[in-house]
């Protein structure tokens, strides 16, 4: 991110004698004469008006004033020897800055109401139209925050019922799954499919930045996207800044910045490239017991490429079908059609385990 300036803002103090607010560059308070004490916070004016007048511009720029260390009258930072004493002021003490102050307001404050006569004044007066009494800080309208949420006690009982529900269905689920039973069966029907994918070469589309495509590649469609951000401009870059804020310059004066950063933009394209891939699959299928790998004939440049085989052996359960299904081609040649066979079978009707009948 970097920072750019917008220029300078005057703060204002609150004298803490009389509450009267004051410009940030007055060294005395303008209703009591009281001097600025060292300590006092500069805060941000009823009204963010950039400085354009030459003296306010040099203070603004001058650097954190520095209280002379023998009068402890204030200097601007450019200062070597004390406006009022002609000390030395290389030992003095400078004035913090750097401090965020606020967001710039795009507005003035909300009106003040005189605390002594509640007559209601725009918040650049300093002094009660009505009565001359002093106004003090604006109260600047806060954020309001998020409300914490609360949980209904309705929906946590309806949860917890939802919960118990959910562990019943589970624990039956689980029962009728280890709950088993044997029977005497018969193998009624057998049949095998077995499959080979045929591998060729043929277009597959991708997409990526331009620069990552590959050079054999027929680049189909390209559109401009977001590909990072960057703290400097570029070819193809446009630049994006957060809102303004204050940052306390010590000076009775706040400069007015802004975070920026570049959005860069950048070419994404949809492409393809000639790769093997599967194009086609055979398959042989059967009902008998000698299961065979299909016939293939294959084109210039293609390849075989997987080969998959699936056996169902349907077994007759007191006038039921059950099937049972597996890819070992030795277990299926063992259920040779009225071979008879004890299987064990679950509460959902799956077979678990088959042994030879006793
Ligand atoms: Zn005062
Ligand atoms: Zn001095
Ligand atoms: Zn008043």
């Amino acid at each position: 991110m970097a920072k750019q300036s917008l220029g300078y803002v005057e703060l204002e103090w609150t004298c803490p004698f009389c509450n009267t607010r004051n410009p940030g560059r007055v060294k005395v308070c303008t209703n009591c004469g009281a001097p600025q004490p060292k300590d006092v916070k500069f805060h941000q004016a009823a009204e963010d008006k950039i400085v354009e007048d030459k003296e306010g511009l040099e203070m603004a720029q001058s650097g954190p004033d520095i209280y002379c260390p023998f009068c402890n009258t204030r200097n601007p930072g450019t200062a070597v020897k004390c406006s009022r004493c002609g000390g030395d002021l290389t030992g003095g003490e400078k004035r913090e800055s750097g401090e965020v102050i606020g967001a710039q307001q795009t507005g003035r404050a909300p009106d003040i109401t005189c605390e002594y006569c509640g007559t209601v004044n725009p918040a650049t007066n300093t002094k009660c139209k009505n009565c001359g009494s002093p106004l003090g800080v604006t109260a600047r309208p806060q954020p309001a925050a998020a409300a914490p949420v609360k949980m209904n006690p309705k929906f946590m009982i309806i949860g917890a019922i939802v919960l118990l529900l959910i562990c019943g269905a589970l624990s039956m689920f689980f029962l009728q799954g280890t709950r088993t039973e044997s029977n005497i069966a018969r193998v009624s029907n057998v049949n095998w499919k077995r499959s080979i994918v045929i591998m060729g070469y043929a277009p597959v589309t991708y997409s990526n930045w331009i620069d990552q495509i590959p050079q054999d590649a027929e680049v189909s469609s390209c559109s401009e996207r977001e590909r990072g951000r960057s703290s400097f401009p570029s070819d193809n870059s446009q630049q994006v800044c957060g809102t303004p804020y204050l940052v306390d310059q010590g000076s009775g004066f706040a400069e007015m910045v802004q975070d920026c950063e570049y959005i860069v933009y950048d070419d994404y394209c949809q492409y393809s490239v000639i790769e093997l891939q599967p194009v086609g699959v055979i398959n042989d299928t059967g009902t008998d017991m000698n299961p065979l790998w299909p016939e293939t004939r294959l084109q210039q440049d293609q390849q075989l490429g997987e080969r998959s085989e699936t056996y169902q052996i349907t077994f007759n359960v007191d006038g039921k079908d059950v099937v049972y299904e597996t890819t070992n081609p030795d277990e299926y040649m063992q259920f040779t059609p009225g071979s008879s066979w004890e299987l064990e079978i679950n509460g959902f009707g799956s077979i678990v385990d088959i042994q030879p009948a006793p």
